[in-house]
């Protein structure tokens, strides 16, 4: 990066392409990747990996997350993998923060979104333009359902307009067996199925530092298969290998 990129990148609009000699030799267009699947699936993991792998070609990546309340906002991963990141909000324009980060000089050939799931529907858009306009590879890992089975806002949209969608996986199992694709939320040792949609502490992992469970109900999630999430069956075990207990 020379000054000279961050002189014209500070002028740049939002329909013109960094001046970034990187890219001029590869002038294949970018794309929004998104890699979904229930808890404990190993996205961060793999998002982790998919830098690593970026980073050894020489190419400059920004990590983001969100729900990270920590002072110093990393994706980690349960083999003990992690990377600084950038905290952000529903309030964060994703273009700006990329912009922003041209503007003081650095590279930002791809962007890393963990937590995908609480991204807002503009937010995602915000992504897609970065991908088309800006050229910028983004690779946004997340939640399929939450424990109503239902989309989360961001993973809906990003289903919508994803270039490329892949599941995650499944590493984790019901406790039948069968892979475990939806998250029970489990409430004094029953499962419901109503209540608050996102709560930011529901999805992080119980083994990272400093995480506590909101409100006094003790509250942990569990992965199903389908025909026992249906049938509401938490098995003889009710926090087995793989699932999360947040005490
Ligand atoms: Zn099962």
């Amino acid at each position: 990066m020379t000054p000279m990129d961050t002189i014209e990148i500070t002028r740049v609009g939002p329909a013109v392409v960094p001046a970034s000699g990187d890219r001029r030799r590869h002038p294949a267009p970018a794309h929004l990747t998104f890699f979904h699947g229930p808890m404990d699936c190993g996205k961060s993991t793999l998002a982790l990996q998919v830098d690593h792998n970026q980073s050894r070609q020489g190419r400059h990546g920004l990590l983001v997350t969100q729900g990270d309340r920590s002072e110093a906002p990393q994706i980690s991963s349960r083999v003990g993998l992690s990377r600084e990141a950038v905290e952000i909000d529903a309030g964060t324009d994703l273009r700006l923060l990329v912009r922003d980060r041209w503007a003081d000089g650095h590279r930002v050939d791809y962007l890393i979104v963990d937590e995908a799931q609480f991204l807002t529907a503009a937010q995602v858009d915000q992504l897609a333009e970065l991908v088309d306009e800006s050229h910028v590879d983004v690779y946004a890992f997340g939640l399929t359902t939450d424990f109503r089975t239902r989309l989360f806002p961001g993973t809906q949209r990003l289903l919508e307009i994803a270039d490329d969608i892949q599941r995650v996986q499944v590493e984790v199992l019901c406790w039948c067996g069968l892979p475990g694709l939806l998250n029970a939320r489990v409430v004094d040792g029953a499962m419901v199925s109503s209540g608050e949609t996102v709560v930011v502490a529901d999805t992080a992992p119980a083994d990272l530092p400093g995480e506590d469970v909101v409100g006094s109900p003790a509250v942990r999630y569990q992965v199903l298969c389908r025909r026992h999430y249906v049938r509401r069956e938490l098995g003889p075990t009710a926090a087995g290998p793989g699932q999360l207990a947040l005490p």
